[in-house]
């Protein structure tokens, strides 16, 4: 009994332990999973540390890399910033001299080189011009100079509009110019103009580790073509400059010459208006005994004459009376050009003067039925000889009843214009071709027409008139329309004209 109590207690035990046992198993398989997780997870961390460290390290690269762009920016801002107040003080010259005066050495150091040349290239004979030494004693200077005349090569390829600096050329050319300048960092670029290759630009630094970089050759490229542009702006202004001063010294020497040549022609127009007047003082004489004989012989006072030879009388007389009116015009144009006609101004009114005047030619006018108009209320008086402006009259109300058909009108008008009286003499005759119109007023000048051919003149009316206009400070011109009528345009001056006025 005993035995089987024990037995059972056994079992009991046994299950117990199995029990036990399995609940360890259990619980064993359980920690393991966990400790597979862990495992993993430890390795993700892991991971996630070694790439947390990479972002870090490439945060501190950036940074790093960000600094230095930075830095580069802020030297290219300063360089920049060169630049423009280099290019607004050169663009703003026309003095060759002064531009390089303006480019001073720290503005040149803002560009960020310690040490710059600009020389200017003569062709002819070739030679390099020193203009601006900045870091360089004039010794090294003209070495570098006498030096890059001898290297054809380097000069060509600046020529064509090559630059070169430390870091872009190739080896050779960069050693060659390191030789011949002694500085490791550099750029050299041409000024060029559209003639060619007229300068250098060479800059360079002598600390170590500064490297040059293509933004720095970027600003001196720019640089250069601003040297260039003021340089030719300036060489233009030079030019044009030069010229007009030429062109001005010219025209004073040729003033001059006229001058001489104007003074030589009014003693020869005084000469020929002197020789007029004798003569024509000489031709009046017997003209007055020819037309006292023809009188005398036409009056039957020395016995009866044969009707034939009357006529030729007659023809005698009226010839001499149209040579006695030529020889008094040319008398007067002859004493007005020379000054020797007293010319008394006093205050007149135009209108009583016109009046007279169609008192004068009414039988003129009455011949043709021409119809006569005056418009000359409300003008000023006009300081003038009284006696000459009535010739003037004379001669143009003359000629426009000649030249006008009959029942035309004659029309006599004048306005103020300024201080002058504006007077118009037309007619709606037979007019003048616009070729004549400058003509008319020369001396002998007569028009080749109908009534020209028909009716006798001497091409001196007009010429007259002129003159005495002129001798009352006035101008006169003619309008005209072929086979419409003429107009007569002159002025008369309210106040007497000052000497010089009058030609
Ligand atoms: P003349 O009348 O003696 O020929 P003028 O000097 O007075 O000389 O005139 C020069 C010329 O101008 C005239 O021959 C005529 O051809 C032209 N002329 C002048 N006045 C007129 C006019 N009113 N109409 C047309 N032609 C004119």
């Amino acid at each position: 009994m005993q035995d089987v109590h024990w037995t059972q207690v056994l079992s009991y035990i046994g299950l117990g332990v199995f029990f036990l046992l399995g609940l360890l198993v259990a619980l064993l398989l359980r920690k393991s999973s966990q400790a597979d997780k862990l495992s993993q997870s430890l390795a993700k961390l892991t991971r996630s540390f070694h790439e947390l460290d990479e972002q870090a390290k490439l945060i501190v690269r950036t940074d790093l890399e960000l600094n230095k762009a930075q830095e580069e920016l802020d030297k290219r801002m300063v360089g920049l910033e060169a630049l423009q107040k280099i290019s607004r003080l050169i663009s703003t010259t026309l003095d060759e001299n002064e531009i390089f005066n303006r480019i001073n050495q720290p503005l040149f150091a803002d560009l960020g080189f310690e040490k710059s040349i600009i020389l200017l290239y003569e062709p002819q004979p070739k030679n390099f011009i020193p203009r601006i030494m900045f870091g360089f004693t004039e010794e090294k200077v003209n070495a570098c100079v006498a030096q890059l005349l001898k290297d054809d090569n380097l000069l060509q390829a600046l020529s064509d509009g090559h630059s070169f600096s430390s870091t872009a050329s190739p080896k050779q050319r960069k050693e060659k110019i390191v030789e011949i300048f002694s500085l490791q960092n550099f750029i050299l670029t041409p000024i060029l103009s559209k003639n060619g290759l007229i300068g250098l630009v060479f800059v360079g630094n002598i600390s170590e580790g500064s490297t040059v970089t293509s933004g720095d050759e970027e600003l001196i490229s720019i640089l250069a073509n601003q040297v260039g542009q003021a340089l030719e702006n300036a060489r233009l202004f030079e030019e044009v400059y030069r010229s007009s001063q030429m062109l001005e010294s010219k025209v004073q020497e040729r003033t001059k010459q006229l001058a001489s040549v104007l003074e030589e022609v009014q003693k020869i127009n005084k000469m020929k208006s002197e020789f007029i007047s004798a003569v024509s003082h000489e031709l009046r004489t017997p003209l007055t005994s020819i037309k006292g004989y023809a009188s005398l012989l036409m009056s039957g006072k020395l016995g009866n004459i044969p009707d034939q030879v009357k006529e030729r009388l007659e023809k005698i007389n009226k010839h001499s009376d149209n040579l006695v009116k030529m020889i008094n015009d040319l008398l007067d144009i002859a004493r007005i050009e020379s000054g020797r006609t007293d010319i008394s101004f006093s205050r007149q009114s135009i209108k009583p003067i016109v009046d007279n005047v169609h008192d004068l030619l009414t039988p003129q006018l009455r011949e043709k039925s021409i119809h006569w108009e005056v418009k000359i209320d409300g003008v000023p008086e006009v300081m003038i000889d009284k006696h000459l402006i009535e010739r003037v009259f004379i001669n143009l109300v003359g000629n426009a009843i000649k030249f006008t058909p009959i029942e035309g009108t004659i029309r006599v008008a004048a306005h103020t214009q300024d201080d002058k009286v504006l007077v118009e003499v037309s007619d709606n005759g037979i007019g003048i071709d616009e070729e004549h119109l400058s003509k008319l007023f020369n001396e002998f000048y007569r028009v080749e027409n109908e009534i020209n051919q028909s009716v006798k003149g001497t091409g001196l009316g007009l010429s007259l008139v002129k003159k005495i206009v002129e001798a009352h400070g006035g101008k006169i011109w003619a309008t005209s329309q072929a086979k419409k009528g003429t107009t007569f345009h002159f002025e008369l001056l309210t106040e007497a004209p000052s000497t010089e006025k009058i030609p």
